[in-house]
């Protein structure tokens, strides 16, 4: 190894334009180590301000082996376009005249011999490990015509795993279906809206189900998903005349649904998004005086019953996909089944895709089912044969397979989030870019909250012939988006769930298997338009044995303090008693309740102060809502909601580029000056950004970088010092983005200061005044400097660390306050100010008294 290291520092030296000088080994390392190069530069123009991509050993090795296959196939291929005729390298020529693909498989053939590989591979360990990666599974499809096609595949890609069919989940279909019978996105599109609108499922209930509307109160809904329960059901009741009465909601539990949902019924009902059809996520209100039909997600209709506690503007309140059961669609039960009791006008609806009816039925008194039988067709479930160590991998690997094998129909792919979804989608683009016409079109599309609407509309778009498209998306295409033509499934078997530590007061999103029932609703995806496959990336095994059989409900599993906020203002005091379909843990209750005392939200018998009631105006942490109104006091309300919204958008850093690291950080100096702390640094950014009329040109030349870290670390919990650069490349443009954010929610907060009437004022030059009022909310998250240069929280101790990213990480002050405690390699706490002892006294005497 040492040998070919020098052999090829050696040959480093020499003209590197002439290829054929040089052995076949080292004529590869170097195309290799270019193509690294060029990745990286790719990845460095792509996003303008990574110019440093600094590799870890294993990212290093993973990005080779990315790119190895990519590259041995675009080099030929490539080669072969160019030239219009094939001319190889001296080093590929096998001396026969054979075609194109015959050398091409020749190529690929002595590549994976392990005799020439060796001879030719100076990287033998990072080889075996790749081999490792390969070789955990090199096989096919389990159903027998595939074999031919799979040496296709291998043909073109040299990875692939194997599954084993295991079972086929039975479809059912209404017997008069026959007309509707493999409807294909094409023939959809060719019909007018509102012929389409006729074809869904649900459209044959229409009458009888409005009847059940007339005659019951309550009803709970059931129906496939794609039936049309979202996007019908509340045109329905308009067509019947229920707006006239008032308006019609429909709550969503994720903002993309409502925002999507709500476009599309704009478009059927012909009318203008926002008009008569609009929607409703937090810091984003898309409806106006005329909206009668309205989205909106569960988390604002709780809201809105702070205005109105008896949703006196609605006539009918749809509550979809109840199954998810979200922490406020749990909420919104208990009190959409209060408000029904003495408003009889209002029509209630829970609609739900999974069969647990009962549950909802007995819990709303018995409502009535009414079930809307969907089309379903069989779905072949494969499973992988052993383990995937990898899942992003094995889903890569798994579409390419799919595409090359497979008749035609669209592919999903569950991920758990955007950055998955971005680096899959980086990959793929990766890997078919430069196969021409060695593979059919793959549309790559993914899918997540902050695409821009008009990105999100492409999944929805018909499938051009001879192509297929590939839909990368969340949980939010198990139940609560449908899209037509996906005829396989990819389900790496997790998602992303909150956790909430009530002893630690910890919450953290991470990443879990998913359940047995989200599985099969999964698989279901794929026998919506005719007989599907679902590939499992895990194990038969794993799927008996290590999947619950539902989800557990959030209430159960999360920091109950906002909701327990909103639900104090709602006049709702006897928590204990309060109508939940499954009571939360009392030790989370009490944890909540606890914290909104300390924050004066609550008095010392449970109720609603004037603080707590103005907190509860805000959309926010009611910590975060506690320093907004803290900083009346100190008289420094502009500053506070300015790091509000900072703090709102996710997590700031200031990039280092290794070859600029003067500049960025006297940049990232710049708004630390007189180490004030990382919540001041992050006022000083956005009033040096507001002071630039909010120019893009600056955040670039001040090497700011928003939400990046917190999305990251969200997803896979590491150490944002140590992510790979590919995941790090797909978040840069969302930076600016982030920062117009930031000023959106800070409009809004201007706009709440109104209403709970605080003046706002500014205070620049007290920081001592702005470090208080972030003290009076967050003084919980207090932490004191040890002698071995750790920190202990004060409150329940537990050894944290000052994340690297902060301003303060050096400096190590004797007390802190903290944003938030993350848990990466270890406890880190993000966001920090220094804070002086005395102040906690001072500011919640009732929890910190003085002892040393
Ligand atoms: P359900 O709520 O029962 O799951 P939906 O009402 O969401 O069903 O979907 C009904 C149909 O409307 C589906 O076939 C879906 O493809 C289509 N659809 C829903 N949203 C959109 C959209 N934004 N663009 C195009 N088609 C959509
Ligand atoms: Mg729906």
């Amino acid at each position: 190894q040492e040998e070919l290291t020098r052999k090829s520092q050696a040959m480093d030296k020499n003209d590197t334009s002439d290829l054929r000088k040089f052995s076949r080994q080292a004529y590869l390392q170097k195309r290799r180590d270019k193509k690294i190069e060029e990745i990286r530069d790719e990845i460095v123009d792509h996003q303008y301000i990574f110019q440093d991509v600094k590799l870890t050993e294993a990212e290093e090795k993973e990005l080779r082996y990315k790119m190895r296959i990519y590259d041995l196939v675009k080099e030929h291929v490539e080669s072969a376009d160019d030239a219009g005729e094939y001319k190889m390298p001296e080093a590929y020529d096998m001396g026969e005249n054979v075609n194109q693909e015959k050398r091409f498989s020749v190529a690929m053939q002595r590549y994976k011999d392990p005799e020439v590989k060796d001879k030719m591979n100076p990287f033998a360990e990072q080889e075996a490990w790749e081999e490792h990666q390969i070789g955990k599974s090199k096989l096919q499809f389990g159903s027998k015509d595939t074999k031919r096609s799979s040496d296709d595949y291998q043909y073109v890609f040299e990875d692939s795993i194997e599954f084993v069919k295991s079972s086929i989940i039975e479809g059912t279909q209404p017997e008069d279906d026959s007309d509707q019978e493999g409807i294909d996105a094409k023939a959809i599109l060719k019909r007018e809206l509102q012929d389409e609108r006729k074809t869904l499922p649900i459209y044959k209930f229409r009458d009888e189900l409005l009847k059940a509307v007339e005659e019951y109160q309550v009803i709970v809904i059931v129906g496939e998903t794609g039936s049309g329960k979202t996007t019908q059901i509340p045109q329905y009741l308009h067509e019947a005349g229920y707006t006239a009465k008032g308006k019609v909601a429909c709550t969503q539990p994720r903002r993309v649904a409502a925002m999507s949902v709500a476009a599309r019924v704009s478009q059927e009902m012909g009318v203008k998004l926002g008009h008569e059809v609009g929607y409703s996520i937090r810091f984003e209100d898309c409806t106006s005086e005329k909206t009668i039909i309205k989205y909106m997600t569960d988390g604002m209709l709780l809201r809105e019953f702070l205005g109105e506690p008896d949703l006196a503007s609605y006539s009918v309140v749809m509550v979809d996909e109840a199954h998810e059961r979200t922490l406020s669609t749990d909420i919104l039960f208990g009190l959409v089944k209060d408000i029904s009791r003495f408003r009889p006008d209002l029509k209630l609806l829970i609609s739900s895709a999974t069969l647990d009816a009962e549950k909802f039925s007995d819990y709303f008194d018995s409502a009535p089912i009414f079930k809307i039988p969907g089309r379903r067709y069989p779905v072949e479930i494969h499973y992988t044969k052993a383990p995937e160590a990898d899942y992003i991998d094995a889903a890569i690997v798994t579409v390419l397979q799919i595409h090359v094998t497979q008749p035609p129909g669209d592919i999903l792919v569950f991920l758990t989030g955007q950055e998955e979804i971005e680096t899959v989608d980086e990959i793929l683009k990766h890997r078919t870019r430069g196969l021409g016409t060695k593979i059919s079109e793959l549309i790559i599309c993914p899918i997540y909250a902050n695409l821009p609407t008009e990105l999100q509309a492409k999944i929805f778009e018909a499938t051009p012939e001879g192509a297929r498209k590939v839909v990368l998306a969340t949980n939010i295409a198990e139940t609560s988006l449908t899209i037509d033509g996906i005829k396989y499934v990819i389900d790496p078997g997790f998602c992303k769930i909150k956790s909430y530590n009530p002893r630690t007061g910890m919450e953290s999103l991470l990443i879990n298997p998913i359940s047995k029932a989200s599985a099969n609703q999964r698989a279901g995806r794929s026998g919506r338009t005719g007989p599907g496959k679902c590939f499992r990336l895990y194990t038969s095994y794993n799927y008996m044995h290590d999947l619950e059989d539902n989800t557990v409900p959030e209430i159960q599993r999360t920091n109950l303090a906002n909701v327990v906020l909103t639900l104090k203002s709602l006049g709702i005091h006897d928590l204990v008693n309060f109508d939940f379909m499954d009571p939360p843990p009392s030790e989370a209750l009490l944890k909540a309740l606890e914290l909104l005392f300390a924050l004066s939200a609550l008095n010392s018998r449970g109720e609603l102060t004037k603080t707590g009631r103005r907190m509860a105006e805000f959309p926010l942490d009611p910590m975060l809502s506690k320093m907004i109104v803290a900083s009346e006091k100190y008289k420094c309300s502009d500053e506070v909601i300015s790091i509000a919204s900072m703090l709102s958008i996710g997590n700031s850093i200031f990039y280092r580029p290794k070859d600029k690291q003067v500049h960025a950080d006297n940049a990232r100096l710049n708004f630390h000056t007189g180490n004030v702390g990382d919540h001041i640094a992050l006022l000083n950014v956005y009033n040096s950004w507001k002071e630039t009329d909010y120019s893009t040109q600056w955040c670039y030349e001040n090497y700011i970088q928003m939400t990046i870290v917190h999305t990251l670390l969200d997803v896979a919990s590491i150490d944002e010092w140590s992510i790979s650069p590919s995941l790090m490349s797909r978040m840069t443009f969302l930076m600016v983005r982030s920062m117009k954010r930031a000023r959106d929610i800070r409009d809004q907060l201007e706009g709440l200061m109104e209403r709970v009437e605080i003046e706002i004022c500014s205070n620049a030059i007290d920081l001592d005044a702005i470090k208080k009022a972030i003290t009076s909310g967050f003084f919980h998250h207090s932490g004191r400097l040890q002698r071995d240069g750790t920190y202990k929280t004060v409150k329940n101790p537990q050894t944290v660390h000052i994340h690297p990213s902060s301003g303060l990480a050096e400096i190590r002050p004797r007390w802190v306050v903290y944003h938030e405690l993350v848990l990466t390699t270890k406890e880190f706490m993000r966001q920090v100010t220094e804070l002086k002892p005395e102040w906690l006294v001072e500011i919640a005497p009732h929890y910190y008294q003085l002892k040393d």
